[in-house]
């Protein structure tokens, strides 16, 4: 794939860019390990003022970044202003809790003093989508960077202008040249950074096809890696929930980002005692989306990022179709210039339908009637993904069980699913492993070193191993 900006409101070619080079890329590995020799021996402090730097420019720059977000992969101005605000924000978390999440911690042992200490890895590479194309790098890069660690970023080859906008956000924000890069190479050349020593651990998110490609590649080199991969989240109502409250949370919930978002809901599993209001609810507020211009200001739903990601929704869809699915609203690509795809909704759906086992990356919403907790559980489970999932009912035992047996990483109760710089983000089954995040996503790319001091020679009185 050429690495190339395209409007997607417009099918526009705004600009192309070379790849990086071979000699480019041992370049900018020889530069990241002189700058992980800085940045090692920095303290917590210093870290932290060029992170709150970088926090600094991502808000007195956000409508100018917005703007390169929404022209490269569509979303609307508002949501990228937004995104741009929100890495502001973790960058500033990560800044003031890094050392909190990463101090040494003591542990009483027959030695005078032993402790666990978390160091540095060196240098990580993150290969990285383009739907949030500020965010999921922000996310790897403010706490694996806080923890002392210098970042190579692969991100996808259509947000080539915000992957090189993230790396000049670094240098201006103080950190030394090299701390973090970005390569414009594709995904075919992935494989040959994993195998480089000097490379110590990967970061992907994407899709669960990359995944496998990236997590084999890194196990056969021994290195860790952490995957954050696909989704088809189900959003479950119960009899007991807030009906109209339910369905226009799941409108936003469905089409967030033009309905490109791993934690998007996608599966709408309703009790049989409200499914009737609750699809009426939803079809008439998906008809009332605008679908238009991202860079106006009403637009609730801008282009899919890529005319053959629109391709593909617009098959499944069909192919769904055929397979027996009802279509209640949309099922087209809308004419003229640009990517657009109607907001869409199915029920009936089919086993053998594509959509019941698929991720679909766009403004498409799977529903599904349902009679007990019993069935809905099942329902949401029988995926192979495991990624988020929402619930609404206002009752307390129905709550319990949802978040015991939900197969999910995230479990949203009367709320859309989102994240969090605070909270723990990654899912299970085939969406991955790993997290983000919180005080445990910093700790993915550290060595826990245990630490055990005896003032006097001798050895461990623990037996070996
Ligand atoms: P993608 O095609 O997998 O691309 C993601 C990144 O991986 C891009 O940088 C891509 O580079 C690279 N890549 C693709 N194939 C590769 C390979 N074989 N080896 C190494 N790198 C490879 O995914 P996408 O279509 O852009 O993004 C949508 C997917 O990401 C969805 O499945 C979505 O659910 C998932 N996602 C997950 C999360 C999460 O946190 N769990 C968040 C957002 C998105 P090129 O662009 O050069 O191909």
């Amino acid at each position: 794939m050429a690495i190339s900006s395209i409007d997607p409101s417009t099918g526009k070619t705004l600009q192309t860019f070379e790849e990086t080079t071979d000699a480019e890329v041992e370049q900018k590995l020889q530069r990241a390990l002189r700058a992980f020799e800085v940045q090692r021996k920095l303290s917590f402090r210093e870290r932290a003022q060029r992170m709150n730097q970088a926090a600094e420019i991502l808000d007195r720059d956000k409508r100018a970044y917005g703007q390169m977000m929404t022209e490269e992969m569509g979303k609307t101005l508002k949501s990228a202003i937004a995104e741009a605000e929100k890495c502001a924000a973790a960058c500033r978390y990560y800044a003031e809790h890094a050392e909190e999440f990463l101090r040494d911690e003591p542990v009483k042992t027959d030695a005078n003093s032993s402790y666990v200490r978390y160091l540095p890895l060196g240098p990580v590479l993150a290969v990285m989508p383009w739907n949030f194309p500020f965010w999921q790098v922000i996310r790897f890069a403010a706490p694996a960077l806080m923890a002392g660690n210098v970042g190579l970023l692969k991100h996808a080859s259509n947000v080539p202008r915000c992957a090189l906008a993230l790396e000049a956000l670094f240098e201006k924000a103080g950190f030394a040249e090299g701390t973090f890069q970005s390569l414009l190479i594709s995904g075919k050349r992935v494989a040959k950074l994993i195998d480089d020593p000097r490379i110590r651990a990967v970061t992907l998110t994407g899709s669960e096809e990359a995944g496998v490609s990236v997590a084999s590649q890194a196990g056969k080199q021994l290195k860790k890696a952490v995957l954050e991969l696909g989704g088809s989240d189900p959003f479950i109502v119960m009899p007991s929930a807030d009906i109209e409250a339910a369905a226009a949370t799941a409108v936003t919930a469905r089409n967030i980002n033009n309905g490109q978002s791993c934690i998007a809901a996608k599966r709408f599993i309703i009790h049989e005692r409200v499914y009737e209001e609750f699809e009426r609810r939803m079809v008439e507020k998906l008809g009332t989306l605008k679908v238009a211009d991202p860079k106006l200001e009403d637009t609730d739903i801008g282009p899919i990022a890529t005319d053959s990601g629109r391709d593909g929704i617009a098959e499944q869809v069909e192919r769904s179709v055929k397979a027996g699915a009802k279509l209640l609203i949309g099922g087209k690509k809308l004419p003229g210039p640009g990517f657009y795809y109607a907001p869409t909704a199915l029920t009936d759906i089919p086993e053998s339908a594509p959509v019941y086992r698929e991720e679909v990356f766009g403004p498409v919403a799977l529903l599904f009637k349902v009679k007990s907790i019993d069935e809905a559980i099942a329902l949401a489970n029988d995926s192979t993904f495991g990624l988020g999932s929402s619930v609404w009912t206002r009752d307390a035992n129905e709550r319990e069980r949802f978040i015991n047996e939900l197969e999910a990483g995230l479990t949203f109760v009367n709320a859309m699913v989102a994240s969090d710089a605070r909270l723990p983000f990654g899912g299970v089954k085939r969406s991955g492993f790993g997290r983000e995040l919180g005080s445990v996503g910093i700790r993915e790319f550290v060595n826990i070193k245990s630490v055990v001091i005896h003032e006097a020679a001798g050895a461990s009185k623990a037996a070996s191993e």
